[in-house]
């Protein structure tokens, strides 16, 4: 029984169909499936678990890669901080990681039994060497095993020079060194061909979702349900919730749903945010509590406590949902907290 009535369902068969689509996009690349942040928030290991024909994966954190190697994957598993002591190292030995190198301190931490990634910085001016910094530390890593990598600032966008600069940048540097390249992430993967490379680095389009605009074969993989707790009748002026900024227009039914920001349901979604009820589209009405929402049942007044609520995924998509926060969908997906999950295929 789930007493908490927030339900975060992931969809096995979505993930497969996703998977199969980034490879039919980019047939010559290996994939490096990116599962940092807890998969986005859709589980670490049974998203990797159910990526069989991912050619890598890709974390943040030593923890992630050792959770990772315990549920016994046996796939390359790419540590994208790269390690930063001895210690570290050791222990990326152990669980036979590849390692990002980013940043000048990491240089001396060189192992010839590593695959290094090493990062340009083409212009995200986050991780990694600038293009003229290369060629010395190139010296250094080139009988290593060596992929040479970069990442897009704005590759969601097609109207700017900005990616097409980076190609051209990453391009330049790189095309006398006879090693794997990489380049694309999602939005790479959907916008720029030429970015696609040795491998790829997939993330939020394998969970279904595209950073560049509506896709129509996606199929989303994380489906969040709550329920109506309770059913209201108000008189038209009335208010609903903290701070009154929602006043009835009309008389009319109000649900309340048992989900709020604890949940990590966003506190900022705006009066107006689809809600799905019945296969309807509600809206959100009123401020997000911390364990409950309120929504405007005038589309269907004959729902009851009890009736399951979508607030994303299958038959609403978190992009149309973010789109009424301060948010996006990748930050969505991350913080919402069910405490149950299900999985199915
Ligand atoms: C997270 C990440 C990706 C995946 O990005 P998406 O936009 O989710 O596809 C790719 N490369 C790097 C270096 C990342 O950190």
């Amino acid at each position: 029984m789930n007493t908490h009535h927030s339900l975060i369902h992931i969809n096995l068969s979505a993930l497969a169909h996703n998977f199969n689509i980034i490879q039919q996009i980019a047939p010559q690349s290996k994939i490096l499936a990116m599962i940092k942040a807890n998969a986005y928030g859709h589980g670490l290991t049974k998203i990797a678990k159910n990526l069989p024909d991912a050619d890598g994966f890709g974390v943040a954190c030593l923890d992630e890669a050792a959770a990772l190697r315990k549920a016994g994957i046996t796939q390359k598993i790419v540590l994208m901080r790269g390690v930063f002591n001895h210690a570290e190292l050791n222990l990326a030995h152990q669980l036979k990681l590849d390692l990002v190198i980013h940043h000048k301190d990491q240089i001396n931490l060189l192992s010839r039994q590593t695959t290094y990634w090493l990062k340009i910085n083409t212009g995200m001016n986050r991780l990694g060497f600038l293009p003229d910094e290369i060629p010395e530390i190139y010296e250094k890593f080139k009988y290593n095993h060596l992929i040479l990598m970069t990442h897009f600032s704005s590759a969601e966008e097609t109207s700017d020079l900005i990616t097409s600069q980076q190609i051209q940048s990453f391009q330049e540097i790189t095309h006398n060194m006879p090693h794997e390249k990489s380049m694309a992430n999602s939005a790479g993967i959907l916008n720029y061909k030429e970015s696609h490379r040795d491998w790829i680095r997939p993330g939020l389009m394998l969970y279904g979702i595209s950073p560049a605009g509506y896709h129509p074969h996606l199929q989303p993989v994380m489906t969040w349900r709550s329920q109506l707790i309770a059913i209201r009748y108000q008189k038209k002026g009335d208010p609903i919730g903290y701070n009154q900024i929602y006043l009835c227009e009309e008389n009319m039914p109000i649900g309340i749903v048992g989900v709020g920001y604890g949940d990590g349901y966003p506190r900022h979604a705006k009066n107006g945010t689809p809600v799905l009820i019945n296969n309807i589209e509600v809206s959100l009405i009123g401020r997000v509590s911390m364990d409950m929402l309120a929504v405007d049942l005038r589309k269907i007044p004959s729902a009851k406590a009890g009736n399951p609520v979508t607030l994303w995924g299958e038959g609403l998509s978190i992009e149309k949902v973010a789109g009424y926060t301060a948010s996006n969908a990748y930050e969505l997906l991350c913080n919402a907290n069910a405490r149950v999950r299900s999985l199915s295929n």
